[in-house]
């Protein structure tokens, strides 16, 4: 019985490789950096044959370094950077142009452009994305606009395009399978999530040949085979990364949200069968598909999780490093009234004003380090109960517990404050990995080393449970408090 799942991690800045038995033990990992290009001010670049080569290295090396047997790997998973967009020679697998991530914004004036031919609203409801350059569609459209004869190879069939999973199946398999799974299709804003089919209105108004997009398959399935050492392994399972971190944290039920806690933080909330559309900027997804059955997702992020963090050590030299901020929270029983907005860059869910900057309210005489550094990590907790509360108004939806991730989900002052606030049990599972994770479950469920979605989960172990333990008045008052600031920090006050 073959008793191993590798999972393949391709992130924005690295690559990472873990095999994972089926007791969902780490036995081996190997992580590498890639370079990032950035061409011009607000463009970001990743060279697709770079990926390639470094996610086949980390893969070879966490295999070694396992001492697994390669004829013991039931299947690889593939979890990646959702969004960014390769172009490749069908004949040669040669991009034509490096790969466009997500975060580049060289395509903004495209995206005005289409809404001009169909409205937001549209898009949204066929989508369940609000139009923007983020969004894999019109990346596409400036490449086959500025590559010299791109559209015309493109509609010969000479060209096809993929995010980094379709990519990296292709490479793998040798050409044999171009392929996408329905999670990174719905991040294309080309893929109508309604009928599981790429959009036509969107591809005509876009002027993109179809002829060049993956076939959209289930999350678990067999895509192909990888040939590692003569022995043929199966790719069987695909996800993006947000939805594999959701499926990774055994999010299998509507009302079930995972928040990873980095740099900034992604909160994710099962659906189920219903897609609802967000009234507070929320984008709708899918969250996975097994077989025929699709489920979907709303989901949301905070714009400065970690980064506040990163701010008051590095900017204030407050603390030293990042986890030293427990410590001194602890050290004074509240804020003293203060409150932090970390609106560097702008408000985000539910809010939505890019012109409002960060503020500190309440200073008094008799605030300190303590203090601030408390109100620093509370403010994590407040933005991300904004969007869980914003969660459960566009769903009706009862909030099944908060299942959490990510560095500063380390932080236990953090995690029990969290459970205080949104009044929600917080789950903090033994393994952190939960994107590779999920890659590993998605993969494990297609090749029988799981048997069910039930097996995993009764099977995962957790390392610590925050139940809230605060009164309501006292959570209410707090709350009030922290709205009251987001209303003073708006923008044309
Ligand atoms: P990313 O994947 O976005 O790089 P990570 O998941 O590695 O982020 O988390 C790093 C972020 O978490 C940083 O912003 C760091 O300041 C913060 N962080 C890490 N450990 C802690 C901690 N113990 N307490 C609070 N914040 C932390």
């Amino acid at each position: 019985m073959k008793k191993y799942i590798v999972a393949l991690d391709e992130g924005t800045t690295s690559c990472r490789a873990i095999v994972f038995d089926n007791e969902q033990n780490i036995v081996g990992l190997a992580q590498s950096e890639f370079q990032q290009h950035f061409p011009k001010p607000g463009w970001v670049e990743h060279d697709p044959v770079e990926i390639y080569s470094t996610q086949y290295g980390v893969m070879t090396e966490a295999i070694l370094r396992s001492g697994v047997d390669i004829s013991d790997i039931a299947g690889i998973g593939i979890t990646n950077q959702r969004e960014t967009t390769v172009v490749w020679e069908k004949k040669t697998g040669k991009p034509i142009y490096n790969a466009i991530v997500w975060q580049c914004r060289r395509s903004v004036d495209i995206a005005r452009e289409l809404v001009k031919k169909i409205p937001a609203e549209t898009i949204q409801k066929k989508t369940g994305l609000l139009p923007d350059a983020y969004y894999s569609a019109t990346k596409l459209r400036w490449i086959l606009d500025n590559v010299e004869g791109a559209q015309e190879r493109a509609e010969k069939g000479g060209l096809l395009f993929g995010t980094i999973d379709s990519w990296l199946i292709w490479k793998l398999t040798n050409g044999a399978a171009h392929v996408t799974d329905a999670t990174n299709a719905a991040r294309t804003m080309m893929y109508n999530i309604h009928d599981m089919k790429w959009d036509q209105d969107i591809l005509k108004a876009l002027n993109i040949p179809e002829c060049m997009l993956p076939e959209v398959r289930g999350c678990s399935e067999i895509y192909g085979y990888v040939n590692i050492s003569g022995v043929e392994v199966p790719i069987a399972g695909a996800a993006g990364d947000q939805q594999s971190a959701l499926f990774g944290q055994a999010c299998f039920e509507p009302g079930e949200v995972k928040n990873t806690y980095g740099t900034g933080c992604f909160m994710l909330m099962n659906t189920g069968k219903e897609a609802p559309l967000s009234s507070n900027g929320l984008a709708t997804t899918i969250a996975v598909k097994l077989g025929d059955e699709v489920q979907y997702c709303l989901e949301g992020s905070v714009f400065i999780g970690g980064a506040i963090i990163q701010w008051i050590r590095d900017e204030l030299g407050l603390i030293r490093e990042s986890s030293d901020s427990e410590y001194f929270a602890t050290k004074c029983k509240d804020t003293g009234g203060v409150y932090i907005v970390p609106a560097f860059t702008g408000l985000g869910a539910p809010y939505w004003d890019m012109d409002a900057r960060g503020a500190i309210y309440g200073l008094t005489r008799g605030t300190g380090r303590n203090e601030l550094i408390r109100a620093s990590l509370e403010s994590i907790a407040y933005q991300s109960t904004d969007v869980l509360r914003a969660m459960k108004a566009d769903t009706g939806l009862e909030i099944a517990g908060l299942r959490v991730d990510g560095g500063a989900s380390a932080n236990n002052f953090l995690m029990q404050f969290q459970a205080n606030i949104a009044n929600v049990s917080v789950k903090r599972p033994k393994i952190l990995e939960t994107t590779a994770m999920g890659a590993a479950y998605l993969a494990g469920l297609a090749t029988g080393v799981w048997d069910s979605k039930e097996v995993i989960r009764e099977s995962r172990v957790i390392n610590r449970v925050f139940e809230p333990a605060m009164e309501a008045d006292e959570r209410e008052r707090l709350y009030a408090g922290w709205k009251d600031c987001i209303e003073r920090t708006k923008s044309g006050r």
